[in-house]
C-alpha cells in the first residue's frame, strides 16, 4: 500500500524535482503536483514534465495535498510555511528536506501550530541546482534522516519513513539537535573548509589564479566541487546552524593547531598517524556504499 496518494512539492530545484522524479518513477499512480517562486522555474519543470501539475501559488498547490514537502532554501521554510497556512488540510503531512532542522522545526512549527510535521533531510545531492538538475535515482541508497519533534503521530512517521524507502532511500530516525551537530561535521564544515581553501587561493597575490587552475589537479579541484555549490543554500545553512557549525570549527581549529605544530617541530609520527587514521575513514566509506573505490573519482584517464 502507497503511503500517500497526493503529493505537492514547494521548490523545484534539485532536490524538489528529484523527488517529483523519483515519486512518479517509484510511485506512478501519485499525483504530483509542484510550486516554486520563480515563473522561468515553473515554466521550465512543465516543460521537463516532471509533476503532473504545477500551482500558480504555494497555497493552490497544497489544497488536497496528503503529503506537502518544502524543498527550498532553509532561511525561506517560515515564509513559505506562512503562505501555505491557510490552505493546508489538516490530515496532510508536512515535511521538508532542509539541511539543518533545529532552527526549521521552531520556525514551522510557530507558522503552522496544528499541522503534523515530521521534518527530514535526505543526506545526498550535487553541487547543481535547479529543475535541471534534479533525477529520479538521487536517492537510491543514500541515507534520510527523520527528525520528527516531540509528540508526531507515529503513524505520521511511518508514512514518511515509507516514503523515502520507496524512494530507494535508508531511513534513520534522528533528534533535531543530534543531527545538525552530526552534519556539521560530515557537511556543514566540510564546505565551509571547501569555500575558504578556495577563496584563499584565488586571493594570494604572488600565486596567479591562471596557476591555480593549472596545477588544480594537486588535489585543489575537488575542493572546487563543493565550493561550487548554491550560495543561497549555504549561506542559509550556516545562519541556520550556527551553535553546532562553530562547536564543531572550535575543535577543528584545535587540531589545526597541532597540526601545525607537529609540521614546525619536525613531528613525523604525529602526521603519520593522523593521515593514516583517516585513510582507514575513506576505507569504510567505501565499504559502507557512501561512494565507489574507483581512483581519483573515478576520472577518466
Ligand atoms: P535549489 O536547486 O536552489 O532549489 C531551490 C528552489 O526553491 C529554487 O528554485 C528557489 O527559487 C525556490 N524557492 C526559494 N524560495 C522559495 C519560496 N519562498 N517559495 C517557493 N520556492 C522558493 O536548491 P536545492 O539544492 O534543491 O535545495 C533545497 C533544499 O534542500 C534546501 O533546504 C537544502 O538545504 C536542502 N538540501 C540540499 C542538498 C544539496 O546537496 N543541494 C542536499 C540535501 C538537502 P529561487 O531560485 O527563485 O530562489
Amino acid at each position: 500500500m502507497l503511503p500517500f496518494e497526493r503529493v505537492t512539492v514547494i521548490g523545484l530545484g534539485l532536490i524538489g524535482s528529484s523527488i517529483a522524479r523519483a515519486v512518479r518513477a517509484e510511485m506512478p499512480t501519485v499525483r504530483v503536483t509542484g510550486f516554486d517562486r520563480d515563473p522561468d522555474v515553473r515554466t521550465r519543470s512543465e516543460e521537463l514534465g516532471f509533476c503532473h501539475d504545477i500551482a500558480d501559488s504555494a497555497g493552490a498547490g497544497v489544497t488536497d495535498a496528503d503529503l506537502v514537502i518544502l524543498c527550498v532554501p532553509v532561511g525561506a521554510m517560515a515564509s513559505v510555511a506562512a503562505e501555505i497556512a491557510d490552505d493546508l488540510p489538516p490530515e496532510a503531512i508536512l515535511s521538508d528536506v532542509g539541511s539543518s532542522k533545529t532552527t526549521v522545526i521552531e520556525n514551522l512549527r510557530k507558522a503552522l501550530p496544528n499541522a503534523i510535521i515530521v521534518p527530514g533531510h535526505p543526506v545526498a545531492g550535487t553541487e547543481h541546482s535547479g529543475p535541471d538538475a534534479g533525477f529520479a535515482t538521487l536517492f537510491k541508497g543514500r541515507w534520510c534522516i527523520l527528525t520528527p519533534p516531540d509528540g508526531a503521530p507515529e503513524q505520521a512517521v511511518f508514512r514518511m519513513k515509507s516514503f523515502w524507502q520507496a524512494l530507494g532511500a535508508n531511513v534513520e530516525i534522528m533528534e533535531p539537535r543530534h543531527h545538525d551537530l552530526v552534519l556539521a561535521v560530515t557537511s556543514h564544515v566540510p564546505h565551509l573548509i571547501a569555500y575558504t581553501i578556495v577563496g584563499t587561493a584565488s586571493d594570494l597575490e604572488d600565486v596567479t589564479r591562471s596557476e591555480v587552475i593549472k596545477y588544480s589537479a594537486g588535489g585543489f579541484r575537488d575542493f572546487t566541487r563543493i565550493a561550487a555549490s548554491d550560495p543561497t543554500m549555504w549561506r542559509d545553512v550556516f545562519l541556520n546552524n550556527k551553535d553546532a557549525v562553530l562547536e564543531i570549527l572550535q575543535r577543528l581549529t584545535e587540531d589545526l593547531a597541532a597540526m601545525q605544530r607537529a609540521i614546525r617541530w619536525g613531528d613525523g609520527d604525529t602526521l603519520f598517524e593522523v593521515f593514516s587514521r583517516t585513510r582507514a575513514i575513506r576505507r569504510g566509506i567505501i565499504e559502507q556504499g557512501q561512494d565507489d573505490a574507483l581512483p581519483d573519482f573515478g576520472r577518466k584517464h
